[in-house]
């Protein structure tokens, strides 16, 4: 079905309608960079960052040298929520790039769950029956340190409109395709104009009966989820999902519980997928309280991923005994909607693996 230009509308669901006086203060207030300025002035400088965050100087050279291999992005709303001289914080041990990241380990390499393999044409991959994942875009609003994409070729995965109507008819060719997932980098960093143009290509794909959106935006730079976006996103005929990835409840604030709810607003289904990382989230009451906090905002939990082995990440890992022994954990403590299933991904596969 083609995109139309609908408004938002307001939810006749008593399940999924957001009160009124919350919706009034959802708007972002006019004195508020909009979210192109903060992705224009995020922090890039591990200098900058050390300053702003009060860091011991003599981590600095090793952060320098870090970020020649994944360079440093940490948008201003998400650095506001970091303590300050503190190297423990868990949100600043996702994006402080370390001389750990230099080891050699060999378990851990540039393309440990095949895709390139699974690459068959630019800027889509083709892993899983029935859905495939479009690199929407190549790049970020953060660059987290364990990204699993952090050696990903997005050179050769970022195509023109003409490439991508190339692309796409691989779409039109295999009608066992029934979802679209717009992934990348970040797919919400797109333009809505880029956005709306991708979307218009898909949503005119009969058998495409849901489009799936995988980013971090709603939680790095919540003002993302904007009345225009969502007015891109309600447009479409197929059932639309978002899965946020939110790994530790001190990254959730209200505006970050805003963006959530006006996307729950439009009736989209919000999940999160959270990474279990090393003295991040590797604790059963920080994921109790996570799963407390995204469901008050309307996200429902979905997977709780072990690290995939990426080269330069292996000080996030967590032994799979450990991740186990938390999941067990979760279970006792939580209704079971509320328990993420335990899953790591395996090359070849053809579906995440559960961790029993
Ligand atoms: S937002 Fe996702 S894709 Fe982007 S750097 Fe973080 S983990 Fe990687």
């Amino acid at each position: 079905m083609p995109l139309s230009p609908a408004k938002l509308t307001v939810s006749d669901d008593p399940m999924t309608a957001t009160p009124p006086t919350i919706i009034a203060s959802l708007s972002n207030t006019s004195d508020e960079p909009s979210w192109q300025e903060q992705l224009n002035t995020l922090i890039s400088s591990p200098s900058e960052l050390f300053d702003l965050l009060r860091l011991p100087s003599e981590l600095l050279t090793a952060a320098e040298e870090a970020t020649k291999l994944f360079p440093l992005r940490v948008p201003r709303p998400y650095l506001s929520r970091i303590k300050k001289a503190d190297l423990n914080d868990p949100l600043l041990k996702q994006v402080l790039p370390l001389g750990l990241e230099q080891e050699v380990n060999n378990a851990f390499t540039n393309d440990p769950l095949g895709e390139k393999e699974s690459n068959p044409v630019r800027g889509i991959i083709h892993k899983y029956h029935g859905r495939v994942l479009l690199v929407s875009s190549p790049q970020c609003a953060i660059n987290c340190r364990y990204c699993f994409r952090r050696t990903f070729d997005y050179h050769n995965n970022t195509p023109s409109r003409r490439e991508w109507l190339e692309s796409l008819d691989y779409l039109v060719n295999d009608t066992s395709i029934e979802e679209v997932i717009f992934s990348g980098g970040d797919p919400f960093t797109l333009s809505d104009a880029q956005l709306r143009w991708l979307l218009e290509q898909i949503s005119n794909i009969p058998h495409v009966k849901r489009i799936r959106f995988h980013t971090r935006l709603p939680i790095v730079v919540p003002s993302r989820v904007s009345e225009q976006l969502l007015n891109v996103l309600s447009a479409l005929g197929q059932k639309v999902v978002v899965v946020v990835h939110c790994n530790h409840p001190q990254e959730i604030d209200e505006h970050v519980q805003h963006a959530f709810l006006k996307l729950r607003h439009v009736n989209i289904t919000v999940l999160n997928q959270a990474v279990l990382l090393k003295s991040v989230n590797d604790s059963a009451t920080t994921l109790i309280e996570l799963n407390k906090q995204l469901f008050q905002c309307g996200v429902l939990p979905y997977y709780l991923h072990l690290m995939d082995k990426v080269t330069g990440t292996a000080h996030f890992q967590v032994p799979e005994v450990v991740a186990k022994k938390i999941h067990t954990e979760l279970l006792a403590a939580l209704p079971g909607y509320l328990v993420p299933k335990l899953v790591r991904e395996e090359r070849g596969a053809h579906s995440k693996t559960l961790v029993q």
